[in-house]
């Protein structure tokens, strides 16, 4: 792995982090109130876990996690009262459609592919170019010229 590829990868975490957080926070006071406060803990932590794992699997396996949102739901609905579960429900979709709106903005981007890097350089088509950048380099062999330039 190169240096760019651990940046971007450090960087994606960190947003995914912060999508994970958004989404506990809009759900976190809706935890049952009823239960004690020992469960009501045990409930916030298995919810923010959930949370959490749920957006590493989004950022790690973008493609091939489908409704990841509903994955979400079903695994936390059970820590709120059936009078919430609609918003829970609606909270999650939200959250999760932004993080996964990001993602795709990312492989748009070409910075992200399974975690493989791409060249950072653009075709004559206006494509991101596929191709793999040399080793500690942002651009492949085709465009190694480009990071001569940008460096200069
Ligand atoms: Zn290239």
């Amino acid at each position: 792995m190169t240096l760019v590829v651990e940046e971007r990868t450090l960087q994606l975490q960190h947003c995914m982090y912060q999508y994970s957080r958004a989404i506990y926070r809009s759900v976190k006071d809706m935890i049952d109130p009823y239960g004690d406060r020992e469960s009501q803990l045990e409930s916030r932590r298995a919810v923010l876990e959930a949370c959490e794992q749920t957006m590493e699997r989004l950022a790690n396996d973008p493609l091939y996690f489908a409704k990841p949102d509903r994955a979400l739901f079903q695994d936390i609905r059970r820590h709120f009262p059936i009078t919430f579960q609609s918003d829970v429900a609606w909270a999650v979709t939200q959250g999760v459609h932004a993080a996964t709106q990001f993602i795709e903005e990312q492989i748009e981007a070409g910075a992200l592919d399974g975690g493989v890097a791409r060249c950072r350089a653009t075709t004559r088509k206006g494509k991101p170019c596929q191709r793999t950048p040399l080793p500690e380099r942002d651009y492949c062999p085709s465009h190694q010229h480009l990071e001569a330039r940008a460096a200069a």
